[in-house]
């Protein structure tokens, strides 16, 4: 967006690639209604029957799939059927992911790491479900569906040796495994020949992240995903499920319609006075004491108040407020395109100098980010 923008304003110069290499047509993306799918009982696990069906027929065409899922291990959250209860990290505010290969507890932070639980850690109960999946069950569901066809995982977990990336890659385009199921390591520049369609299991969980940026880096990484198919004469086909069909974001993605999506964006982006409309220095105060951070991030934020007004934002804690046992929480400053931004950032250096005076706060840690993070 900030690119684009850029560009618009005459900083940056613009070359657009308007058509694929070789002339390579765009593939056709089509829109899976999961929850309709549901309803009529036309899912086998998180499988659509028109995905199953375009599987079918693009490996009996000797042809190759990728399947794309965002999350990585079995099921991020496992939940007491009794009490709620999930289990959590001890140095994180997140739950522990379930990874059925090694039937450990893994928390995605810091690489905290138990043996899976056998019943509730709060009451004992022994009926836990698994809710939400990652690559491991889409594996897993896939070797199911099509035990006849090989298929290979490609995330975090399966290529942290040596030469574990490089070695999915080249089993894959040695055509000696047909399905490759993958996180978004597997979105960027590769060139697989014989792909011929790409599923992506399910498009909301990106949709929704709480972030200014989320709908921009959705329709980024279903575009470049969707570009693994059909590269060379043969048109690629991607179905991508949702439970959102209509959301505007997918619509511009299966119609390739970057303005649209960016003009739309940018409309948010100046309702709520974002980037690239706004300039926005982000401050984060770390610390293990819960107590500390919030006594120093409101000193903080009342005196970034008493210079910017109305354009500080927060203290506010992320959705991810503990990391390694360090508790966050952030302030957003807003700065309007006329202000200027060295200016800012020496008031706010200042404060800072201030902040860190006082005996109380030295230990927090203060870090300045402007506006990419
Ligand atoms: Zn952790
Ligand atoms: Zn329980």
């Amino acid at each position: 967006m900030e690119s684009y923008y850029n560009a618009q304003q005459q900083k940056y110069g613009l070359v657009e690639l308007t058509t694929r290499f070789n002339d390579v047509m765009m593939p056709d993306i089509e829109l899976v209604d999961i929850k309709d799918k549901q309803k009529r009982k036309r899912m086998k696990g998180h499988f659509s029957d028109r995905l199953i069906e375009e599987m079918t027929e693009t490996l009996e065409d000797g042809h190759q799939i990728i399947l794309f899922q965002n999350r990585r291990g079995y099921s991020p959250i496992i939940e007491c059927e009794t009490c709620g209860h999930s289990p959590q990290c001890p140095s994180c505010d997140v739950s522990l992911t379930y990874h059925q290969y090694r039937d450990q507890l893994r928390c995605h932070y810091c690489g905290y790491h138990s043996v899976m639980i056998k019943k509730c850690g709060a009451c004992g109960s022994v009926e836990l479900d698994n809710k939400g999946f990652g690559t491991e069950q889409v594996e897993k569901e896939v070797s199911i569906l099509f035990p006849n066809h090989k298929v290979a995982r490609m995330d975090l977990d399966t290529t942290r040796g040596k030469y574990g990336y490089e070695k999915i890659i080249s089993t894959f385009e040695n055509q000696e495994v047909d399905i490759l199921v993958g996180t978004q390591m597997l979105t960027k520049g590769l060139d697989f020949r014989n792909v011929k369609l790409v599923g992506v299991m399910n498009a909301d969980n990106m949709l929704n992240f709480p972030d200014f940026r989320a709908h921009e880096r959705s329709f980024q990484l279903l575009l470049q995903v969707s570009g693994r198919a059909g590269r060379t004469d043969k048109r690629g086909k991607v179905l991508i499920q949702t439970y959102n069909p209509h959301h505007n974001i997918l619509q511009q993605v299966s119609t390739n319609n970057y303005l649209q999506m960016f003009k739309e964006q940018m409309d948010d982006r100046y309702n709520f006075k974002y980037p690239p409309v706004y300039r926005l220095i982000k401050i984060t105060l770390k610390h293990r004491d819960y107590n500390k951070v919030n006594v120093g991030a409101d000193w903080f934020a009342k005196s970034l108040k008493q210079v910017f007004k109305q354009h500080v934002l927060g203290p506010e804690f992320p959705p991810v407020s503990r990391i390694r046992n360090q508790y966050h929480k952030n302030i957003l400053v807003k700065i309007p395109n006329k202000q200027s931004l060295a200016k800012t950032k020496a008031a706010i250096l200042k404060i800072n100098t201030s902040f860190s005076s006082v005996k109380d706060f030295r230990p927090i840690r203060v870090i300045l980010n402007v506006d990419n993070y």
